[in-house]
C-alpha cells in the first residue's frame, strides 16, 4: 500500500482501465451468469451496507431474505420450505451435504453423485470427509438409475440428482431418484443451481422439486438464470429441522446457519426486487427467449453438419465439432468466449439472456468460416 493516498479521479481511471479489459457479455457464450437486471443493480446499491451476519441490526433486510425463500419455495412446489440465501451453488451444495452427514452416524459416509456433477461436490466431499461415488450416465447423459442403486450401501448418507447439468443442461430422472430415496430412507439433494430458475418456466413439466416426496433439499441460484447480482445462491430444505442442523449460536447470542459469517444483504435485496418485478410471467418471457435462441443455434449448427451431443433440454447446446481445440482457439482470436465439455468433447454454448439473435448469427458466421479454414 502506498504511504500517501491517490486522488479519487486517478483511482477511478485505474478502475476503468481494469474494467475495460474484462469481457463484454455480448460475446460470452461460456458463462452461466448474465448481466443483472437493472432493478437488481439499483436494489443492490441501496443495501450495500447491510450485513446479515448481524441480523438484529438489519431486520428489514432479514425479512426480504425470508420473502425470497418463500418465493423460491412456491416455485419449487411447496408452501413451506426453509432455507437461506447463500453465496452460490457451491455453498448450497456443501451445506446440504453437511446436513445429510450430520443427520447420520456413519463412520465412513459416502455420497452418490452423477458422473456429471459439478466440481463443487469435490470440494464438499473434501471438506466434509465424504467418499464421493460417481454413478455412470446413460446415453443421454442422465444419471443411470441402476448404477446409483448398485453404489448404495449402508454407509450412503445422500444421493444427489442434477436438474440442469453444467455441461449439457440435462435433467436427471429425479422422480426415480426420489423413489429410491424414499424407499431406502436416504437424503436426496437436488442440484438445480442452473436449472431451478428455468425448468419451472418451460412448456414441458419436468418434476424435479419438492412435489416429489423423496426430495430433501434443493440448490437454486438467483445469480444465474435469476438475473440477480452476485453473490446470490439459494438453499432450501423441505424440513425446518434440516436447516436447523446448521444452526450455531454466535457469541452475540444470535443464531446463524450460513457457512460465511459476515454476509451482504445487497444481493438478497436485488433478488427480492427482480423476483417481485418480473413475476412468473417475466421469467417465462426470458426463458422462452433463451429457448428460442437455443433452437436457432441448433438449426444453424445442423445446417453446418454439426450435431448437438444431446437435443437441448435447457438453454445449453453442446456441439460435436471436429478439431475442437483448433476451432476454439480461432474463435477466441475473434474475441468469442466459449467453453468446451470434457466427455464427450464438444463446443458448449449457453444461451443466457444477454445473447441476442444478432450476436448469435454473427457467432455462427464466424464459426462457419473458422471450420472451413480448419478442415
Ligand atoms: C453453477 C453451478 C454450481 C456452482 O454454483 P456457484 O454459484 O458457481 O458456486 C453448482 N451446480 C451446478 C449444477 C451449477 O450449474
Amino acid at each position: 500500500m502506498d504511504e500517501n493516498g491517490v486522488a479519487e479521479g486517478e483511482v477511478l481511471d485505474f478502475l476503468c482501465q481494469a474494467r475495460e479489459r474484462d469481457a463484454s457479455f455480448d460475446r460470452v457464450f461460456s458463462s452461466m451468469c448474465t448481466r443483472p437486471h437493472p432493478l437488481a443493480i439499483k436494489a443492490h446499491q441501496k443495501f450495500i451496507e447491510t450485513n446479515l451476519g448481524d441480523p438484529h441490526l438489519f431486520p428489514g433486510t432479514k425479512e426480504l431474505e425470508d420473502s425470497v425463500i418463500a418465493m423460491l419455495a412456491s416455485l419449487l412446489g411447496t408452501q413451506n420450505a426453509s432455507g437461506y440465501i447463500t453465496t452460490g451453488g457451491t455453498e448450497s451444495n456443501i451445506q446440504a451435504l453437511r446436513v445429510a452427514r450430520n443427520l447420520s452416524s456413519e463412520r465412513n459416509p459416502n455420497v452418490i453423485v452423477p458422473a456429471s456433477a459439478h466440481f463443487s461436490f469435490e470440494k464438499a466431499a473434501s471438506i466434509l470427509g465424504l467418499e464421493l461415488r460417481k454413478a455412470s450416465l446413460d446415453k443421454r447423459y442422465r444419471v443411470d438409475i441402476t448404477s446409483v442403486e448398485n453404489l448404495i450401501d449402508e454407509n450412503t448418507i445422500a444421493l444427489v440428482g442434477i436438474a440442469g447439468t453444467t455441461e449439457y443442461g440435462q435433467i436427471d430422472p429425479i422422480e426415480q431418484l426420489s423413489h429410491i430415496a424414499s424407499s431406502e430412507d436416504i437424503f436426496l439433494h437436488v442440484d438445480a443451481a442452473f436449472g431451478g430458475l428455468i425448468i419451472p418456466f418451460l412448456e414441458e413439466d419436468h418434476k424435479f422439486d419438492f412435489r416429489l416426496d423423496g426430495v430433501s433439499s434443493i440448490t437454486v441460484d438467483p445469480h444465474k438464470m435469476g438475473a440477480s447480482t452476485i453473490p446470490s445462491g439459494g438453499l432450501l430444505f423441505r424440513r425446518r429441522e434440516h436447516l436447523d442442523q446448521l444452526m450455531i449460536s454466535t457469541y452475540m447470542k444470535e443464531k446463524q446457519h450460513s457457512l460465511t459469517g459476515t454476509r451482504s444483504g445487497a444481493s438478497i435485496a436485488a433478488t427480492y426486487a427482480v423476483f417481485k418485478h418480473l413475476g412468473r410471467r417475466g421469467y417465462k418471457r426470458i426463458v422462452d427467449r433463451c429457448m428460442r435462441l437455443t433452437k436457432i443455434a441448433e438449426k444453424r449448427a445442423r445446417s453446418l453438419d454439426i450435431d448437438p451431443v444431446i437435443k437441448p433440454v435447457l438453454n445449453i447446446i453442446a456441439l460435436s465439432v471436429q478439431n475442437l481445440d483448433e476451432v476454439v482457439s480461432k474463435l477466441e482470436k475473434r474475441n468469442w468466449y466459449v467453453s468446451t465439455t470434457i466427455k464427450p468433447k464438444a463446443l458448449r454454448l449457453i444461451m443466457m439472456p444477454h445473447i441476442t439473435e444478432e450476436s448469435l448469427r454473427s457467432f455462427f458466421d464466424d464459426l462457419e468460416e473458422v471450420i472451413s479454414y480448419v478442415r
